[in-house]
């Protein structure tokens, strides 16, 4: 499936000042010195091409901040008059697109816990109706593609073509060192399905705090997303909302001038054919890794139907903790990465336990088998 979106390239809406593309700004416009000294600063670094603040903030708690509101347009107004960046602000309702496009916002951007609600982002879309905006899609806060895609495809059934997404990680009920997971498999296959689209990046959300910031950004960068959104605060240590994830504008700049900028593509020949050649040895590898995993698959049929015919149940756990304390010495004997291996051997197993499953109930619990099948690919 490819998405058919009808979209204008990101550098003929935003004028790119620096590479990579900088929005930052205050995750809360708080006080009107706030965000004006913030970007003053901001500006002054040259690095920063949109500034941002939010101005009615989604909490999760009632009694949480929840944003400065109207009267903070007013001083994005005057921040934009004397630095000359260009704004950005989230809206979640009509009512906050009208109020941004009638203080002259630049750019609008869906927040997650918006993207989530077709709802929401169905009536954004009618108040965009007509109007000549750009605007960049959050993805949701659960890993569902579909429900990014579906906004993406809403927001530009209302005409608007200066469109892009937002990556800014998934909740997720594991505890890890991300507050949301960056999942970057999600953000690749959206960009496989729409190459055009415009990725940006936001490792503020995704790490929750500032230190993982310049990891995320450079891979982030070095996956060919096409800028970063980082929230930045003039003294982030007070600031009245995400204070462990904002960096004042000073260490934006310096984190920004560290990151290395690679090409997509490169013209060099010679770069090419070796780059060509050390791909088809990947092909070869990775088809010789799939001939023998079906090979291991008919060894698992054989193994299934003889267990079948004994009456043996299909999980023996101490097979299993053989399998995978044997292997997993192994891979680290092969320098492969542990996580990795174990990850990779339980998907192995996952499916060769369905693959049993069948054999021994054949005819009698299709649907479940089919579901599990499902589950497992996803
Ligand atoms: C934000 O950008 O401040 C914000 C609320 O982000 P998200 O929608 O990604 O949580
Ligand atoms: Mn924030």
């Amino acid at each position: 499936m490819k998405l058919q979106l009808n979209i204008q390239p990101l550098e003929s809406w935003i004028n790119v000042k620096n590479q990579p593309l900088l929005i930052s700004g205050p995750c809360s416009a708080e006080t009107e010195d706030q965000l004006l000294s913030t970007a003053h600063l901001l500006a002054a670094t040259g690095k920063v091409s949109v500034l941002r603040a939010g101005i009615w903030k989604p909490r999760t708690r009632p009694g949480e901040f929840e944003g400065i509101g109207s009267i903070g347009l007013e001083w994005l107004k005057r921040a934009k008059a004397e630095t000359g960046l260009p704004t950005a602000v989230e809206v979640a309702n009509a009512k906050h697109v009208q109020e941004a496009l009638a203080a002259g916002v630049d750019i609008l951007w869906i927040g997650a816990r918006s993207t989530v609600n077709p709802f929401t982002v169905q009536e954004i879309a009618d108040a965009l109706q007509g109007v000549d905006i750009p605007v960049l899609v959050k993805n949701p806060v659960n890993p569902d593609l579909q429900l990014w895609v579906g906004a993406l495809e809403r927001i530009n059934k209302a005409g608007i073509t200066k469109l892009g997404a937002i990556h800014r990680g998934f909740s997720s009920f594991e505890k890890s060192a991300f507050r949301n997971e960056p999942m970057w498999e999600l953000a690749i296959q959206l960009k496989t399905l729409c190459p055009e689209l415009p990725i940006i990046n936001d490792p503020s959300h995704i790490c929750g705090n500032r230190e993982l910031i310049p990891y995320i950004s450079q891979k982030a960068l070095d996956l060919d997303m096409q800028g970063l959104m980082i929230e930045s605060h003039l003294d982030p240590s007070i600031a009245w909302t995400d204070a462990k994830q904002q960096v004042t504008p000073a260490a934006l700049a310096e984190m920004v001038s560290k990151f290395t900028l690679r090409q997509a593509e490169s013209k060099n020949e010679e770069f090419a054919d070796k780059l060509a050649d050390l791909r088809k040895d990947i092909d070869k590898i990775d088809d010789l890794v799939l001939q023998k995993l079906a090979e291991r698959m008919s060894i698992t049929q054989k193994i299934g139907e003889f267990k079948r015919d004994n009456k043996v149940t299909i999980l023996q756990v101490n097979r299993w903790d053989e399998i995978m304390s044997k292997r997993t010495a192994f891979a680290k004997a092969l320098k492969l990465d542990v996580n990795f291996t174990e990850k990779f051997l339980e998907l192995v197993h996952g499916e060769s336990i369905r693959r049993q499953t069948e054999i021994m109930n054949a005819g009698k619990v299709d649907a479940g088998i089919a579901a599990e099948a499902h589950a497992d690919v996803k």
